[in-house]
């Protein structure tokens, strides 16, 4: 597997569940992918990617998060989610949303802090290569789970696939510029909020489930700037102008005796993707590199996860035909 996000995690999950060997590499330290937890200097996690667990009661998703997570806390339903972004039924961890992918990814062999760059045809299959030039093994099938624009950079070091990373190269991400902050002065509604969305503001999130509570009179809060706004402060605002920004809108919204205790800005050039139609035969049944994941799979996050599961099992039915 290529990414220890939702959907790799739940492809590698799958994998052993069916008897087989897999190993997961991710380029970074953490595990949960755009599920993403930080501390603040005093130890609160703060969700700075994916606010919730986009969990509807019924779903598989919801089953396993709550089975690996019984303190999971589940928050109303937003009737009117904006646009793409949606999360209906919020199922946000007390440590944070990486809660879950540390649980997800227990018993699984995760190899962190590595980037495959390549993916050489050998007899036994494929033989993943770092920017380096170091090997890092031969598998005899690869799924691949990272977002679109990562994962056709890697296809194009493997075998002759041009369509699929014609695809993957057409898929667009909407970018998100987070800004996670302590809010003294006013009070915060204690709930995931879809109502403090404004034209520049996709959602205000605050925080107070999490296990480590904030400082008395304290709301820990984490903006969510529109995909519009984001896009153009991703390149060309500050930190500090993203903070004034965020203070403006939350005076705005909340009272003007708002105040910032400390903040936290986070962008992401990929945060979710804008919806886009999936060719039928995007991962062909005799396929051994197989793509998961938010770009191949229908919007939401129970979908996503699913598309690991379907990755799975499409690579073992390959391998074993
Ligand atoms: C701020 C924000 C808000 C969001 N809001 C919503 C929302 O409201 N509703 C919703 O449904 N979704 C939302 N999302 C999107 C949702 O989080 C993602 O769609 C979902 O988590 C994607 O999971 P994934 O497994 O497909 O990919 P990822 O979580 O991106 O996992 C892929 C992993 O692959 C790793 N990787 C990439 N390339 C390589 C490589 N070459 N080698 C090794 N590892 C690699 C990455 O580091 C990453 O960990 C949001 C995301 C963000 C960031």
């Amino acid at each position: 597997m290529i990414g220890a996000g939702l959907s790799g995690l739940a492809a590698a999950r799958r994998v052993i569940a069916q008897g087989h060997d897999a190993v997961v590499f991710e380029k970074s330290r953490g595990l949960g992918g755009r599920l993403a937890t930080r501390r603040t200097d005093d130890g609160m996690p703060i969700d700075h990617g994916a606010p919730a667990l986009d969990a509807p009661d019924g779903t598989e998703l919801a089953a396993i998060a709550t089975e690996l997570c019984p303190n999971a806390v589940r928050y109303p339903s937003i009737a009117t989610p904006p646009a793409y972004d949606t999360i209906r039924s919020p199922l946000v961890f007390v440590d944070g949303i990486t809660q879950f992918a540390k649980q997800l990814a227990d018993g699984i062999e995760i190899i962190r802090g590595i980037r495959i760059t390549t993916l050489r045809t050998v007899p036994a299959g494929f033989e993943l290569g770092d920017e380096q030039g170091n090997s890092h093994g031969q598998f005899s099938g690869v799924i691949v789970s990272a977002p679109a624009p990562q994962a056709a950079d890697l296809l194009e070091n493997g075998p002759s696939d041009p369509e699929r990373i014609a695809f993957l190269r057409s898929v667009a991400y909407a970018p998100a510029v987070m800004v996670a902050c302590g809010v003294i002065g006013v009070t915060i509604p204690p709930q995931l909020m879809s109502d403090g969305r404004t034209e520049v503001v996709l959602r205000c999130i605050n925080e107070s489930a999490k296990r480590a509570s904030p400082q008395a009179g304290e709301s820990a809060c984490v903006v969510q700037f529109t995909p519009e706004y984001s896009g153009a402060a991703y390149v060309d605002a500050t930190d500090d102008q993203i903070i004034a920004k965020a203070l403006e809108e939350l005076r705005a919204q909340w009272g003007a005796g708002c105040e910032l205790t400390w903040t936290q800005v986070k962008r992401w050039r990929f945060a979710s993707c804008v919806p886009h139609r999936i060719p039928d035969d995007i991962n062909p049944s005799d396929a051994r590199i197989v793509l998961c994941g938010d770009a191949v799979s229908s919007p939401g996050m129970e979908h996503i996860y699913a598309s690991g599961q379907c990755a799975a099992d499409q690579l073992l039915a390959a391998l074993t035909s």
